[in-house]
């Protein structure tokens, strides 16, 4: 990903470039001001006082100069001094540059020279040059210090505020982690709230919102357990009824819907029953290459037919055979009656490799699409919503499926392209742990 858009998608990156923008803002700011209006000989104010001080001095040296005043003068504050009259010149230090190298100005002026502040005056016939020592090396050098040290503790204050911002974030992380495990079905998942804060509450409300769902799902579920056990007494009547009756096509349509609906609570019941604590698995050694040699058998004569290959006789694993056939059982059942009659034979191989069993079933049919392919496990769920007498169902087979697979430690794939067919493939492992 590019770093444009990992800060675009995360928060935490966003804020941390916040304070690092602010940061080198105040900087920024702060040397600039400093650096324009902080070194005092930049300031026209300043200018002006050295200018005054300098005419102090030089009324006390006097016009024509009295060198001695000028010297002890130059000794007393560490000034340097050019002045010529028309009689004299003098110089407090012979290394001194003269009144041309430092300015052409008239007087009064002043301004820098070098590391020098200076001052040119004339008073009467006299000239005087004052120089002011201005280290602005040595300034420099302490304001290099200075930005170095303000450059550390921005990193120190960045490093603060980085972890800061992490550890106040981590309940956004925590919470994505419960959401994903709620949508996965893990209705149990609870976040353990530590926080008093905003956040605090957002994951106590999230808690609280949970766990209602968790009622709401599981009072549904109860409801529907229910009518599905209260139905099966009355339809046996009508079932036994219906046998009183002539023949006729009415009495053979009633029972098709007859049979429709048993086939219905049964798979509602069979459902349930997984989600339950009495949903446990019976594992046994099973011999899956006779157990799917079984479903084929059955089957044979429904179009457009199925083919089994298995390179070995027996395959024997650890499973609960009567719910690993009602699995297999659903995933053929839905090959064979989603394929067109005229279709290539559903395709059954078994092999085993690693530890690991892999059944694929394979038909020719008219595919799903893509959209619809992570959606067909879930209950109720149909590629066809409207439900068609040839095709049944309620859309809870490859539900069942895939609690039954899970549940033994397996898992489920699809593959399947529109028009050309689907593959379904079980991975299980051999031993049960
Ligand atoms: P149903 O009882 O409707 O068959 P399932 O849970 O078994 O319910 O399947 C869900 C949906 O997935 C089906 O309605 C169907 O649209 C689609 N489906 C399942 N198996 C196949 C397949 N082999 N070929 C095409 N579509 C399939």
């Amino acid at each position: 990903m590019k770093w444009t858009e990992r800060v675009r998608a995360s928060l935490f990156l966003k804020i941390i470039l916040l304070f690092l923008a602010a940061h080198i803002t105040i900087g920024a700011v702060g040397f600039m001001v400093h650096r324009y209006f902080g070194l005092p000989f930049h300031r026209p104010s300043i200018n002006k006082n050295m200018e005054h001080y300098s005419r102090y001095l030089a009324a006390e040296i006097g016009a024509p100069p009295d060198t001695l005043k000028a010297r002890s003068l130059c000794n007393a504050y560490h000034i340097r001094l050019r002045t010529t009259s028309d009689s004299m010149q003098w110089v407090s230090d012979a290394a001194l540059p003269g009144f041309s190298q430092i300015t052409e100005g008239p007087a009064p002026a002043s301004g820098t020279y070098k590391d020098y502040f200076y001052v040119l005056l004339k008073q009467n016939n006299t000239r005087f040059l004052f120089l002011f020592n201005v280290d602005t090396h040595r300034e420099l050098s302490a304001l290099k210090w200075r930005l170095i040290i303000m450059v550390l503790v921005m990193m120190l204050i960045l490093t603060i505020i980085y972890f800061s911002i992490r550890l106040m974030l981590r309940p956004i992380k925590t919470m994505n982690k419960a959401v994903a495990a709620i949508s996965a079905g893990d209705l149990d998942h609870q976040i353990s709230v530590k926080r008093r804060d905003e956040l605090g509450d957002l994951m106590q409300s999230f808690n609280a919102m949970a766990e209602r769902l968790k009622e709401m799902i599981s009072s549904r579920n109860q409801l529907l357990l229910d009518v599905s056990h209260e139905l099966r007494s009355p339809l046996t009547r009508v079932k036994v009824a219906l046998e009183f009756l002539d023949d006729s096509d009415s009495k053979q349509a009633i029972q098709a819907d007859i049979n429709e609906m048993e086939q219905m609570i049964g798979e509602l019941l069979e459902s349930e029953r997984l989600n339950s604590a009495y949903g446990g698995l019976h594992i046994q050694p099973t011999n899956l290459s006779a157990l799917i040699r079984n479903i084929v058998s059955a089957q044979k004569d429904t179009p457009p037919g199925i083919r089994f290959h298995s390179g070995q006789e027996e395959l024997w694993i650890d499973a609960d055979p009567e719910r690993l056939h009602t699995a297999l059982n659903n995933v053929v059942d839905n090959a064979l009656k989603y394929s067109h009659q005229s279709a290539q034979p559903v395709e059954i191989t078994l092999e085993s490799a690693d530890n690991q069993i892999r059944i694929r079933i394979k038909d020719f049919g008219p595919g799903i699409p893509e959209t619809e392919l992570a959606s067909v496990f879930e209950p109720f769920y149909r590629v066809d919503k409207s439900r068609s007498k040839e095709t049944g169902g309620y859309g809870l087979g490859l539900s069942i499926v895939k609690k039954i697979i899970q549940q033994h430690q397996g898992h489920i794939e699809i593959n399947s392209t529109l028009n050309k067919g689907t593959t379904f493939t079980i991975i299980l492992p051999t031993k049960h742990t």
